[in-house]
């Protein structure tokens, strides 16, 4: 009988707002180290933490969005412990009353369940590069707003795991909760991973921690399977490991005793969290949610009749799906819309960071304009880049740019003799039967025009000299 992997997910989002979740300090990314820290946030006695309004906003879209419910009231916790990185020797989390619990992220049709999602705040950084031989400190984080979503043991593969953190990545940039930045740590995963034989208890938890890409969690699970595995079919007993994969490899942390003792208790400087008290009514925010990423990925197949695959690319940000959808209220086919985006507006912006430079007006401009025969396909996709860089009209530019398409038939009359007069033994060929040497002739005469002979013209000129005895 084979193993079942069992699979959970804790991940640390960080809010998108300006200042940190209990104190006017700026929340911003790569500051000089310590120029962001405030009597609250570095815990100096006397000092009283108030809740951001933005955060706790955000931290209830994010459950709105992953189908949670979420509690008018709920409670912030203190969770204890020693660490260089935590001035106050606690941070100001949620333990026993989370903000909201039970939601859902379906994927590829199943349902996987979230357990809670609570609000909390960051810890600071320790810096191992700046003095040879010392820890440096840098308390900037130090309160900034991150939630905390755990899901339920409900994933079955690291593959699995991987495709739910692409789409919550993709939900909570629709929601505009956070920007998931990696690299800044806006987004961080743990992951805890057990094997059982079907039927049977859980097996034994092992964790990894610091987890810096997507590809790295289904790496690191796909590793700590394979140990759990071998070391079971071994006959040998499974610790309590918690491992890192900061470079890449499985390694060894802390032997954990037990669960870690954090003496969690309610936090004595702040009231319950009452969502009423900021004015937020988590009915009025789910009306004020957007169309979310899978219904929108849905709609596109039913209404643009485009492929799974298709509408997945188109909605993998909400700013391709706006654009996209610009393109079609513009007057452009569904179908060639997705094709102009999905190849070469896409690949503009992959060489320009991921900005969709090209104003959706004027790409609309550009495929209406080919599709009425002023310039190829290919002249098009060369124009592209002058696009995003003026306003001149897409008519002008393709003539400026020499793109415009020739029909006039003493210029095609010269590149077809041209070409012919260059091949006489093609030419005995093609006369003798070998229909195919067309193609050839077609391609030596879009060379000699640089791609601007109307293909169709063209063609119709070279049949018209090749049927011709000379
Ligand atoms: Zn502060």
């Amino acid at each position: 009988m084979s193993w079942q992997t069992v699979i959970g997910l804790e991940i640390h989002v960080q809010l998108r707002t300006r200042s940190k979740l209990f104190c006017a300090c700026s929340a911003n990314f790569g500051d000089p180290p310590n120029t962001n820290v405030c009597p609250v946030c570095l815990g100096l006695p006397g000092a009283l933490p108030v809740p951001n309004e933005g955060a706790i906003r955000l931290a209830v879209r994010a459950a709105l969005g992953l189908g949670c419910t979420v509690h008018r009231v709920s409670l912030f916790a203190r969770k204890n412990y020693f660490y260089p990185d935590l001035p106050k020797g606690y941070q100001i989390s949620q333990f026993e009353e989370p903000l909201a619990t039970g939601g859902f992220l379906e994927i590829d049709g199943r349902r996987i369940g979230i357990a809670r999602l609570h609000l909390e705040e960051d810890a600071g950084k320790s810096l191992h590069d700046r003095f040879p031989d010392l820890t440096a400190l840098d308390f900037n984080r130090c309160g900034v707003p991150l939630i905390e979503i755990v899901t339920r043991p409900d994933l079955r593969s690291p593959e699995e795991g991987r495709a739910f953190l692409t789409s919550l990545k993709r939900l909570l940039e629709y929601l505009e909760v956070s920007d998931c930045n990696m690299e800044e740590g806006s987004l961080r995963v743990d992951a805890n991973l057990s094997v059982r034989k079907p039927g049977q208890p859980l097996g034994v938890k092992q964790e990894v921690k610091n987890l810096n890409s997507f590809a790295a969690v289904e790496r690191a699970l796909g590793e700590l399977r394979d140990l759990q595995v071998r070391t079971l079919e071994a006959g040998e007993e499974l610790a309590l490991t918690t491992y890192t994969a900061r470079t890449g490899e499985l390694k060894a942390m802390r032997a954990k005793e037990e669960s870690q003792d954090y003496r969690y208790f309610p936090e004595p400087d702040l009231p319950p969290l009452d969502l009423a008290a900021y004015g937020i009514d988590p009915e009025e925010e789910r009306r004020l949610l957007p169309e979310l990423p899978q219904a929108r990925q849905a709609r596109f197949e039913r209404v643009y009749g485009l492929s799974a695959y298709d509408s997945g690319v188109l909605t993998a940000t909400r700013q391709i799906a706006d654009y996209y959808e610009a393109l079609v209220e513009s007057g452009i086919d569904a179908k060639e819309a997705a094709n102009w985006v999905m190849g070469p507006v896409l690949a503009d912006a992959n060489l320009h960071g991921g900005r969709l430079r090209i104003p959706p007006n004027r790409m609309a401009e550009l495929i209406l304009f080919v599709a009425r025969g002023g310039i190829s396909q290919q002249a098009a996709k060369r124009m592209l880049p002058h696009l995003a860089e003026t306003d001149q009209p897409v008519a002008l530019l393709a003539e400026t740019l020499g793109l415009v398409q020739v029909r006039d038939r003493d210029l095609l009359d010269r590149w077809v003799n041209e070409t012919l007069q260059s091949h006489p033994g093609e030419v005995q060929r093609f006369r003798a039967g070998e229909a195919r040497l067309l193609a050839f002739f077609m391609g030596e005469v879009m060379k000699l025009s640089k791609g601007r002979a109307d293909p169709k013209l063209a063609r119709e000129v070279l049949l018209e000299r090749l049927s011709l005895k000379e």
